[in-house]
């Protein structure tokens, strides 16, 4: 995952001054040396780095932090908000035009990941927004980019607008604009050509698309693995070609994150959406502020709150909670949050949006065994309603009846059945304790 080692040392380093009840001009100091070396090397351009902490200290020294009653945790605040701004501040909207079609040009180098985050983005403006999307393939030089764009169409059921690679980029766009008027298709999405590098003849060509089309976004598609190359590629595009936005991909890879905290100071563009995988629902919406809190462990609850909405039924919910209270949870409930938290997406990802989560030992280097969960239905799917109500009634000979069943072992009916009875005590004494003790770490 990205940003770890960032998020390890900034978090140790705020641990040191969370609880102080004074502050002096040392511990701030002796915090930015940290905060700074942190920064350098997660990669973060050395220019940002220092204005970064100039900011921080200056707000940090000043009446803001040492006359409050909790200095330690108003420097963190700071920290947090900074960051946040360093990232581009609110989290930024993507066009609508008020003349559909709503015109967006994918631009970016070859193997950013520009052809898939095309249809990505397709799929999260017909999903979130309810919009009816049309591609364009105007990427008529790398020889699968059409076939490409065509495999994505068909699996997300949307048209793909391509005229062959012998018609100019330029007469594609103008003619994909006209069709989509006429299909009424709200949104028109057009997948322009790469290169190995920034060229002449490629910025060219994609400066009269932008005239012919008058784009009301250019977004540019980066790898985030590419570190300071892809805030440098940003840089050019920008001042040639003038961006609206950027989509910085492959976060969900080892990078170590200095893209995504340069490219908005030095190119003056906000990354509008993060791609976290290769699947077509692995695009999200960039928030600073999130990722300000997840870098620093205060976790991402908005997004996982936003998540288990997206999948979860609000009636159900409240069951579940209301069972979760009285520990009367049975297989069957138990069964069904699982599957729920399944179409959430991967679950070592979801975990890693709890706040502290990186603090717990062993998450971090966490593979959530997909075929060790499908174990688990199996196995509640071949217990009798009543044991799934009441498991306690499960006895030796029902254990092994149960492992036949579901092609799995007695020790691992075991293991689940043990896991099951530890996780209602846990609950029980969760729902025991007063919310005022578990209180801790958060503020807004
Ligand atoms: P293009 O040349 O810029 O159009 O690049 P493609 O769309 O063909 O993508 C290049 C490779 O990057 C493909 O294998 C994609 O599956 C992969 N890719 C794109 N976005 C992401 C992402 O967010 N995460 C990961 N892990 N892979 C990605």
């Amino acid at each position: 995952m990205a940003f770890e080692g960032l998020a390890d040392r900034l978090q140790n380093t705020i641990q040191k001054i969370r609880g102080k009840g004074k502050i002096n001009e040392a511990d701030v100091k002796e915090m930015m040396r940290e905060v700074r070396l942190a920064l350098l090397e997660a990669d973060v351009n050395f220019k940002v780095v220092k204005e970064f902490v100039k900011k921080v200290s200056e707000r940090a020294v000043g009446q803001e932090v040492m006359k409050s009653l909790t200095p330690g945790q108003q420097v963190i605040k700071v920290v947090k908000e900074e960051l946040t701004e360093l990232m581009g501040g609110e989290q930024s909207k993507i066009a609508v035009s008020n003349r559909p079609p709503t015109v967006i040009m994918m631009v970016g180098l070859q193997g950013a990941g520009k052809t898939t985050t095309t249809g990505k983005l397709a799929n999260l403006l017909r999903k979130k927004y309810n919009r009816n999307p049309m591609l364009v393939a105007a990427d008529i030089y790398r020889p699968a980019a059409i076939q490409q764009l065509e495999t994505l169409g068909k699996q997300l059921n949307m048209p793909v607008f391509s005229l062959g690679d012998q018609v100019s980029p330029v007469e594609i766009a103008k003619q994909a604009i006209a069709k989509a008027k006429e299909d009424h298709n709200d949104y028109v999405l057009i997948d322009t050509a790469g290169r190995l590098h920034v060229d002449e003849a490629l910025m060219d060509e994609l400066k009269q698309i932008k005239e012919l089309s008058n784009p009301d976004e250019i977004f540019l598609v980066v790898d985030a693995m590419t570190g300071q190359d892809a805030v440098n590629v940003s840089k050019s595009f920008n001042e040639l070609l003038g961006l609206t936005g950027v989509v910085l991909t492959k976060l969900d890879g080892d990078t170590r994150g200095g893209a995504a905290l340069s490219i908005r100071s030095v190119t003056d563009t906000p990354i509008k959406f993060v791609g976290l995988g290769e699947k077509l629902d692995a695009l999200e919406s960039f928030h600073p502020e999130r990722m300000a809190s997840r870098i620093l462990g205060m976790g991402d609850v908005l997004t996982l709150i936003e998540k288990a909405q997206a999948n979860v039924d609000e009636e159900k919910a409240k069951e579940m909670q209301q069972k979760m209270r009285t520990a009367s949870l049975t297989f069957d409930d138990f069964l069904e949050q699982l599957t729920q938290v399944r179409s959430m997406g991967p679950l070592d990802e979801l975990l890693k949006m709890m706040p502290g989560a990186n603090k717990i030992k062993g998450l971090n280097n966490l593979q959530v065994d997909e075929k060790q969960i499908s174990h688990i239905e199996a196995i509640i799917k071949s217990m009798t309603k009543d044991e799934k109500i009441h498991p306690e009634t499960i006895n030796a000979s029902r254990r092994k009846r149960i492992a036949k069943g579901s092609g799995t072992t007695v020790p691992e009916v075991n293991r689940l059945l043990k896991q099951f009875e530890d996780m209602k005590k846990m609950m029980k004494q969760m729902t025991a304790s007063s919310p005022k003790g578990k209180k801790k770490g958060g503020f807004k």
